[in-house]
C-alpha cells in the first residue's frame, strides 16, 4: 500500500503570530521524513537456493525486563525488533534456511541470581557460539535524545576490527536496507557492542531507523513496516550467500600443542568453496591469503591447487603461547571467517576429566570422559574416585566410562599410574551440569546393557515450562575431550 509522506509544519510559531491585518504568514517549511514507503526490489524471479540449509541466528534485541529504546508515544524497541525477526524467520524458513532465534516472545535471560544486562547479552552470545551458525544477525532500532523531529538514520554495524566476512555481510545487508527503506543518511559502522565483540561467526547488528523519531515510531508500529524491513534484511542475506560462503577446514578456533624440541610439526588448513549442501562455489584466490602470528604476517606454503595452506612452526621464531589467524577470499571477493589457531607449549602430563552427572531414574550415574595428555602421556593406571571406587584405564590416552556415584559429584579425583616410577596426579575436573529442564541421557546401543556402546546426548523432556520454546533453552558448549 502506498503511503503518503507525513508532513511536519515547523513554522507553526509564525502562524500563531499572524493576524488578519498583518503581513501574510510565511510559507510553512515542509519537512518530509522518508522511510518505509514500499519494497523497491522484486522478490519474484530470484534464485533463493543460496539460502537453503544456511544456519542463521536471529537476535531480536532486548525483551522482557529490557525494553530497549522507547518512542515518544510508548512503542518499545523490543517489540518492534521481535516483529521484524518473526517476519524474517518466516521468509528465511520458506527458502529452506535453518533459523535459530535467541527469543521468540517478550522475555529476557535473567536468572534468579544474576539480573544484569551483561548476563542477558552473554546468553545471546553463547547461544550463537554453541550453534556456530553461518551468520549472526542482531536486530535493533536506534534512538537519539534530541527532540529534533527530522533526525533519522540507517546504521549497520559490524564488529570493530573485523573487516572480513562480517564486513561483507554488513555491506550486503546495508545495501538492501538503503534501497528498500530509503532512509538517509545511511552508514556502515564498526561497533563494539557486546554481541558483536563476542561473536565467533560473521556478525552484524542492524539499526535501520530511529524509533525516537515520532513519525518513524508511527510507521514501525505497523506490521507492514516490520515486514518491509524483514524483506530488506532477507534480500541482504540472499545477496551475501549468493557469492558463496568459503570457509577453512576445522573449527574456527582450535589449539595445537607445539614441542619446541620435538619432531617437526606442520599446521595445515584446507579452503572449502562451499558447504556440503552445495556442489560448488567460487574457488579460492590464494593471492588474498593472509596468515598472521600474533598480529604479524608470516610466510606460508600453498599447495593443492590453491586450496591448502601449510605452515611450519619450525620456520618461525616462536614465543608460546601464540595465536595464528588465517584469512582469505574466494574468486568473487567473499571473505572466509577468520580461522584462529592457538599455539600452546606441550604441557606437563595431566589428566583431564569431564564429568556429566545425570539422574534419569533416581539412580545417580555419571558419565565421564577422560584424557591423559602432555609430555609422554601414560594411559595405564587408574582413576581413583574414593576409597572404594577406582576405574582402571587399560589402554589408549582417552576414553569414556559410566560410573555409579551414589555420593554425588567428586571434587577430587587422582590418577595412579600403572608403573611405579611416576607419581600420583590430581586430575583437572570439568563438570557440566545442565540447566533445567535439560538432562543428560544415555543412548544405548545393542541390548541396552550399560556395557555396550553408548553415547551421551542432551535431552529435553517433552513438557517445557510455559513460555519457554525449545529454541530458547540454554545450550552448553560441549568441550571436546
Ligand atoms: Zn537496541
Amino acid at each position: 500500500m502506498k503511503r503518503y509522506p507525513i508532513q511536519i509544519f515547523i513554522a507553526a510559531a509564525g502562524l500563531l503570530l499572524a493576524t488578519g491585518c498583518g503581513p501574510p504568514p510565511p510559507e510553512p517549511t515542509v519537512v518530509e521524513i522518508p522511510g518505509y514507503e514500499a519494497l523497491q526490489e522484486q522478490f519474484t524471479g530470484r534464485d533463493m537456493s543460496p539460502l537453503r540449509g544456511r544456519r542463521i541466528v536471529l537476535d531480536p534485541g532486548h525483551g522482557g525486563f529490557f525494553k530497549g529504546a522507547v518512542g515518544q508515544n510508548g512503542l518499545t524497541e523490543a517489540e518492534v525488533n521481535l516483529g521484524v525477526a518473526l517476519y524474517l524467520r518466516g521468509l528465511l524458513e520458506w527458502t529452506g534456511a535453518q533459523v535459530y532465534m535467541t527469543r521468540t516472545a517478550d522475555y529476557d535471560f535473567l536468572t534468579a541470581t544474576d539480573s544484569t544486562l551483561v548476563s542477558d547479552l552473554a546468553f545471546r552470545s553463547s547461544f550463537s557460539d554453541s550453534l556456530q551458525p553461518d551468520v549472526f544477525l542482531s536486530l535493533h532500532h536506534n534512538s537519539v535524545a534530541s527532540l529534533d523531529r527530522t533526525v533519522n538514520e540507517t546504521q549497520t554495524y559490524y564488529p570493530l576490527g573485523s573487516d572480513g566476512a562480517s564486513l561483507d555481510l554488513a555491506r550486503a545487508i546495508h545495501r538492501h536496507l538503503v534501497i528498500n527503506l530509503e532512509i538517509y543518511p545511511a552508514k556502515i559502522l564498526p561497533g563494539n557492542f557486546h554481541v558483536l565483540r563476542n561473536a565467533t561467526v560473521p556478525a552484524v547488528l542492524g539499526e535501520p531507523a530511529m524509533i525516537s523519531n515520532p513519525v518513524i515510531e508511527g510507521r514501525l508500529k505497523q506490521a507492514s513496516s516490520q515486514r518491509l524491513e524483514a524483506e530488506a534484511y532477507f534480500l541482504g542475506l540472499l545477496d551475501y550467500f549468493s557469492q558463496g560462503s568459503p570457509t577453512w577446514s576445522g573449527a574456527r578456533l582450535d589449539t595445537v600443542y607445539v614441542a619446541p624440541d620435538g619432531p617437526a610439526t606442520r599446521v595445515s588448513w584446507t579452503f572449502f568453496s562451499e558447504d556440503s549442501l552445495r556442489s560448488s562455489g567460487p574457488g579460492p584466490d590464494p593471492g588474498t591469503f593472509d596468515l598472521k602470528l600474533d598480529g604479524r604476517q608470516v610466510p606460508f606454503h600453498v599447495t593443492g591447487q590453491g586450496h591448502i595452506v601449510n605452515w611450519y612452526p619450525s620456520e618461525a621464531n616462536l614465543d608460546l603461547p601464540a595465536l595464528l589467524e588465517l584469512r582469505g577470499r574466494n574468486l568473487v571477493g567473499r571473505a572466509t571467517p577468520i580461522r584462529r589457531t592457538r599455539l600452546m607449549p606441550v604441557p606437563p602430563r595431566h589428566v583431564k576429566l569431564h564429568l556429566m552427572p545425570e539422574h534419569p531414574h533416581g539412580d545417580a550415574m555419571m558419565a565421564i570422559r577422560w584424557s591423559v595428555a602432555g609430555n609422554a602421556p601414560l594411559a595405564k593406571g587408574s582413576l581413583v574416585f574414593s576409597s572404594d571406587l577406582a576405574l582402571p584405564l587399560e589402554s589408549g590416552t582417552s576414553g569414556v566410562a559410566l560410573l555409579p556415584l551414589p555420593a554425588g559429584i567428586p571434587s577430587e579425583v587422582s590418577f595412579h599410574p600403572g608403573s611405579g616410577e611416576d607419581s600420583i596426579l590430581n586430575c583437572d575436573i570439568h563438570t557440566t551440569e545442565l540447566p533445567a529442564p535439560w538432562q543428560w541421557r544415555m543412548l544405548l546401543a545393542g541390548d541396552g546393557s550399560t556395557g555396550g556402546p553408548w553415547s551421551l546426548r542432551t535431552w529435553l523432556p517433552d513438557s517445557l515450562p510455559a513460555g519457554l520454546a525449545a529454541q530458547t533453552v540454554p545450550m552448553i558448549p560441549y568441550e571436546p575431550g
